[in-house]
């Protein structure tokens, strides 16, 4: 039984997941030939089709495998450079309505501590987020009629409204439930970042196992179709994601790569991130573990993304441990989350552990935003907090047109290291603003010489000397 009308599906909406197609293009061995000729496209910054990927994903011997990340590592450094932008979660609320298998917030489980963050809250936890030196959240919201449209817009219009010192939320992010076209119309005048639906598994069985059919995330094309309303509804800054390790993981590669070639068949545009959560422990649940995927398979999988879709930006969370992070960083990751805490209220009420009953499900890296970015610097990489493309409108198909070689260069490396200075002078250890200062002396030797240089020097000494912040090309 479907919860959902359906007149209220996109233009483009149809199942487009050929699960016998997909399912066809994993067996077999591809010839190294193959491999290399996929590579070679990939390289060139061409994305790849779901037959190419395929051939990544079919490389089973350690040669191909190396090479397979040798490649994403140099794809990493052409397009991304080698900044990494940081952000939190913020969880508002985990009443929900579904019953998903693998979520603690599920609507059957009756040792989930449910709560709803008011006004007040809110302001505490955001004041909170920016004392540590935060500039860009994900708002998360479990699926229930009181997270409507207009709820989470009054958030997201109350998170920005918040300032403590120089702190500020420059951009919010949102993962919560699909909404019909005026839904994401409401929630995006409020001035969001991306919108994110994860499709969780795009294998259909799979899928209606672990999301009841009498709810509304049982609703396969529903959710499915999730995004494309967003983009008809001008919210044309979206994430897709799966959650690993509910079905093959290579399969749920080629549904990833299948959405982001529908959204850019009928919108002209891909997603603007992909996410890869792993299942992780979480409250009463007990899943089956066939389909679980080892680190090796989980390092697989993300250079196999990145080569496939080589202008999206990778998200991986703090749901993996720090040593993990580390290793995946280098293989195309573009975000990261740090200082996360995921129990309602938890960036002041929670202490250095996790309590399982309050959050989704458990994290796999609870070290310090700090912390986090004295690991980043150490290893060679600008931690960033940068907000200019989504802020100057270089969004969809206008972040495109910019997601081209000298970009890097001219625009995200100095705003990178303008959000950075800021962060080193308004919160970091002394330890972290030792180490990030030799980095950003480092990196403006790497610049040109020219006019853009000179004035991201003369940014740098006003941020350090004054209250000017927030300056971005
Ligand atoms: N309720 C909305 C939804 O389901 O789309 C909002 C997002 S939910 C709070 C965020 C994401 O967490 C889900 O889409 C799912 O991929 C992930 N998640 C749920 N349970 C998880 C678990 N046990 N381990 C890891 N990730 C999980
Ligand atoms: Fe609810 Fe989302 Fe958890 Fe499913 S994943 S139970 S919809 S919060």
């Amino acid at each position: 039984m479907s919860t959902v009308s359906h007149d209220k599906l996109s233009s483009s909406a149809y199942d487009f997941i050929d699960e016998p197609y997909l399912e066809g293009l994993l067996s077999g061995k591809p010839a190294d030939a193959e491999v290399r000729d996929v590579i070679k496209k990939s390289l060139a910054k061409e994305p790849l089709s779901v037959e190419e990927t395929a051939v990544l994903l079919r490389a089973e011997d350690d040669q191909s495998i190396e090479r397979i990340f040798d490649a994403a590592r140099q794809l990493k450094r052409d397009v991304y450079g080698n900044r990494i932008v940081l952000f939190a979660p913020f969880y508002i609320g985990n009443e929900c309505v579904n019953d998903c298998r693998y979520c603690a917030f599920r609507r059957s489980n009756p040792d989930a501590i449910r709560r709803t963050l008011d006004q007040d809250e809110i302001r505490r936890q955001v004041e909170a987020l920016e004392n540590k030196g935060h500039k860009r959240l994900i708002l998360v919201f479990g699926e229930h009629p009181q997270y409507s449209p207009e709820f989470i817009a009054r958030c997201v219009r109350q998170v920005y409204s918040i300032r403590t010192g120089h702190g500020e939320i420059r951009r919010v992010n949102i993962n919560a439930a699909p909404q019909d076209h005026a839904g994401y119309a409401t929630i995006k005048a409020a001035g969001i970042g991306t919108y994110q639906v994860f499709q969780e598994t795009y294998h259909h069985e799979t899928y209606a196992k672990v999301h009841p059919k009498n709810t509304r995330k049982g609703d396969y094309l529903w959710r499915l179709d999730g995004v494309s309303r967003a983009m008809e509804a001008e919210c044309d800054d979206v994430g897709i994601g799966a959650l690993f390790g509910l079905y093959d993981w290579r399969f749920e590669v080629l549904g990833l790569v299948a959405h982001s070639l529908h959204l850019q068949k009928y919108y002209s545009v891909g997603p603007h991130t992909i996410s890869f959560p792993r299942l992780r422990p979480a409250c009463g649940v007990n899943l089956d573990q066939s389909h679980f995927v080892d680190d090796d398979q989980f390092k697989r999988l993300v250079a196999v993304l990145r080569l496939a879709v080589p202008y999206t930006g990778l998200i991986l969370t703090a749901r993996e441990p720090p040593e993990l992070r580390r290793q995946v960083m280098a293989f195309g990751v573009s975000q990261i989350d740090a200082g996360s805490r995921i129990e309602l209220g938890g960036y002041t009420e929670a202490g250095d552990t996790q309590t399982i009953e309050r959050e989704q499900f458990q994290l796999g890296d609870i070290r310090s935003l700090d912390e986090v970015m004295r690991e980043l610097i150490v290893d060679g990489y600008i931690p960033s907090f940068c907000t200019a493309c989504y802020r100057l409108g270089r969004t969809g198909e206008h972040f495109m047109e910019f997601a081209i070689p000298g970009f890097i260069q001219n625009m995200c490396t100095p705003n990178a290291l303008s959000t950075l200075v800021e962060y080193l002078v308004d919160y970091a250890s002394p330890e972290t603003r030792a180490a990030g200062e030799t980095l950003i002396q480092r990196e403006l030797e790497k610049l040109p010489e020219g006019t853009r240089k000179s004035e991201l020097i003369d940014r740098l000494h006003r941020i350090r000397q004054s209250d000017a912040r927030d300056l971005y090309f």
